[in-house]
């Protein structure tokens, strides 16, 4: 199996760092030829802006959109941002997943969190603890079209995961705990 990982901006060295560990092949993609072979994408963490931006400059755009019909493809914080239908931000959006999202919906670099979140889907008989997750800047899922299971709340309710089909995403960043969970879950998708 082959993962690529958007590499325009962001954490995507961690989620590299963590297929190489649990024994996938993680390819880095900045240019439309980069995903030739890929088996599914990882869009990381950072500023969902930059990201947007430099994958219109580099021909990305429509090339994920068709990849996202046909392969699995998981945003984590500013990767969901740019996954989803729309965001309150005028910025380039993919626009692939039936999710609504809200951008720093914490607040300020200084509101990121951590928290321990119930996530049923992606525990194993290994490890049925609940998943630690970390926010940082993080966006929130407002709404969810009918296709979409909601795989994770805060305990307030809100929505911080989610899978629709072959799409998911994380509100929050499973690439910066060592658990490999989620991981495993996409490879799983
Ligand atoms: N605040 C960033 C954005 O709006 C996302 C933060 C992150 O990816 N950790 O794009």
């Amino acid at each position: 199996m082959k993962i690529g990982v958007l590499a325009l901006q962001g954490d995507f060295a961690e989620h590299i760092q963590i297929l190489e560990k649990i024994g996938v092949t993680a390819v880095e993609v900045r240019l439309p030829q980069d995903m030739a072979d890929i088996d599914g994408l990882i869009i990381p963490g950072g500023e969902s802006t930059t990201i947007g931006k430099l994958a219109v400059r580099f021909g990305l755009m429509e090339p994920i959109r068709q990849l996202a019909s046909t392969r699995p493809i998981w945003g984590t914080c500013a990767g969901a941002i740019f996954l989803a239908r729309d965001s309150r931000h005028s910025q380039p959006l993919l626009g692939v997943m039936d999710i609504s999202i809200r951008r720093n919906a914490f607040g300020r670099q200084a509101e990121s969190f951590e928290t321990d979140l119930d996530v049923p889907d992606v525990v194993t008989a290994e490890n049925s603890q609940k998943v630690h997750a970390v926010f940082i800047r993080a966006p929130l899922i407002e709404s969810v079209g009918t296709d979409v299971k909601v795989l994770a709340r805060l305990p307030d309710g809100r929505i911080v995961a989610a899978r629709q089909l072959n799409l998911l995403a994380t509100a929050f960043h499973p690439e910066l705990t060592g658990d490999d969970r989620f991981h495993r879950y996409f490879l799983s998708m």
